[in-house]
């Protein structure tokens, strides 16, 4: 057992319905019990899509336990089939269906219906949503894509977009369009937008764009290894990745890596003089592993920030984001429990997090700037205007996306020199903010609380700027605890920044 009130992903049979409601002309059969149509609402609600999703749930309660609860499962396979005519159907079993064991696959396949019926094996106790989508669009892949000529013109399938993913409606539009500047034309996106008929044809591209690792990985791997696909590694999220995509593609097809980079902003943005203060920014970098990684690069080599530190919750992108960490030199956290995540935040206070939805709201806890770049994320981050993360009009939005919660650098200096000004003084907050936010936390932690600060230290310290004065508090309990001091004076805070700055 462990105590969870926050999780950073649902469990596995919601990864399958993202695929599921990605798809047109797929049906899935769900056995599960009564309640569990609660996650059509994160499509018709968060996602805001305008029909249900292509779901049947089994809904069996208490008192069908008694009698045949395979039949139930059987008599919705006939029912979906004869309502819908899908092209296809997946079948599978919730958390507590998997507790009955009524082998919906076996149950599907005995039916005996003229469609494919695609069995789903997810372990609902043991791996998490990203797996189930991933898992789930590899079996479908597998049951029916087949090997097929090449198409005349080169092509690519873009894999990994699913329903419920962070921007990856824009991403597609935004790759598409850079793939056909480069004169190679989509196959097939799936599975988002994608039937069962278009993943027979996915043999015909001569490669396959891997957009989300996440979700898309296992089938990559299976279409490389089966149909003799190879497949891009580099995700195009920031100027630096757009372009190494552009050149990977160009290497895998001998295309010229062309890229139009007319409306690309972010480079001029960033070195312009405006964003002077930007650099060295403290930020921590929390979310999926993929845009983790990217928002690292983007962090360090386009935006001037320092990372403070970086973690994931997905355990199958630990190595590659240890990894990672370990270049940078700082510390991974690999870890879903967002508990962790608000312990290593208060830790570093940084001066920003750019993180999930939780990491939204630890960062309103702990009164630091938080922009988002991964799922999970709620009802705003499925927004309305055009928003992708990927290729050139993606660094565009990141650009704007992560500088906007920061004081900008004008108000910056207006708090730090009038601190006691009625408008202008530290627990403002930014203009544009909710007046009265509160900034970055420098109250005493647990920790230090045994170490006295002398009035005249408390003082000093009020000069330091306060988006650093917790981390400079912070350090300099360190700093007095190391040494076995249990005051802070004067002294003490400048022997502690000298030390610091060695
Ligand atoms: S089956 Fe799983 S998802 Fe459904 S209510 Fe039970 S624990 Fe939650």
């Amino acid at each position: 057992m462990k105590l969870s009130v926050w999780t950073y992903e649902g469990p596995p049979h919601v990864g399958a319905m993202r695929v599921a409601t990605a798809m047109n002309g797929l049906h899935y059969v769900l056995h599960a019990p009564q309640g569990d149509t609660y996650a059509d609402l994160l499509f018709t609600m968060i996602e805001r899509r305008n029909h249900r999703p292509p779901v049947t749930y089994t809904t069996f309660q208490a008192r069908d336990l008694g009698s045949d609860t395979a039949k139930l499962f059987r008599d919705a396979c006939q029912a979906a089939y004869e309502r819908f005519k899908p092209q296809a159907m997946i079948v599978g079993a919730s958390c507590t269906a998997e507790l009955i064991q009524d082998d919906p696959g076996g149950l599907g396949a005995a039916l005996g219906l003229p469609i494919p019926v695609i069995p789903l094996e997810l372990p609902s106790y043991q791996r998490k949503e990203n797996f189930g989508a991933d898992e789930t669009f590899l079996q479908i892949v597998r049951t029916l894509a087949k090997p097929t000529d090449r198409s005349a013109r080169v092509s690519c399938n873009l894999i990994g977009p699913t329903a419920l993913g962070f921007r990856h409606r824009d991403d597609i539009t935004e790759i598409t369009a850079l793939l056909n500047d480069m004169g190679v034309e989509v196959n097939v996106t799936a599975p988002y937008g994608a039937t069962p008929a278009d993943i027979t044809r996915l043999g015909t591209a001569h490669f396959n764009a891997l957009m989300y690792p996440e979700t898309g990985e296992s089938a990559c791997r299976w279409m490389e290894r089966t149909l003799g696909q190879p497949y891009t590694r580099t995700i195009p999220i920031g100027v630096g990745a757009t372009k190494d995509f552009v050149e990977e593609v160009a290497a895998l097809t001998g295309c010229e890596p062309r890229l139009d980079s007319d409306r690309l902003r972010l480079p001029w943005y960033s070195a312009s003089v405006d964003s002077t203060y930007l650099t060295g920014k403290r930020v921590f970098i929390f979310g999926d592993g993929t845009h983790v990684a990217t928002a690292t690069r983007i962090a360090r080599e386009e935006m001037g920030f320092e990372v403070v530190g970086i973690g994931c919750f997905n355990r199958e992108m630990a190595r590659p984001i240890r990894a990672l960490a370990k270049d940078i030199g700082v510390e991974a956290l690999i870890s879903d429990d967002y508990l962790e995540v608000e312990a290593r935040i208060s830790n570093l206070a940084p001066e920003l997090i750019l993180g999930t939805q939780m990491e939204r709201h630890i960062g309103k806890r702990l009164g630091i700037p938080c922009a988002v770049i991964s799922a999970p994320v709620h009802v705003q981050d499925f927004p309305a205007r055009y928003s992708p993360q990927m290729g050139v009009e993606g660094a565009n939005v990141i650009f704007d996306t992560w500088v906007h919660p920061l004081v900008m650098g004008l108000e910056e200096h207006l708090l730090h020199m009038f601190r006691e000004d009625p408008e202008f003084n530290d627990a403002a907050g930014p203009s544009h903010h909710a007046h009265g936010a509160k900034q970055v936390s420098d109250a005493p932690d647990p920790v230090g609380a045994q170490i006295i600060w002398l009035d005249e230290a408390e003082r000093e310290l009020r000069k330091v700027p306060f988006f650093v004065r917790g981390k400079a508090r912070r350090n300099t309990e360190a700093f007095a605890e190391a040494r076995g001091d249990s005051q802070i004076s004067v002294e003490t805070l400048y022997e502690a920044k000298a030390h610091y700055a060695r």
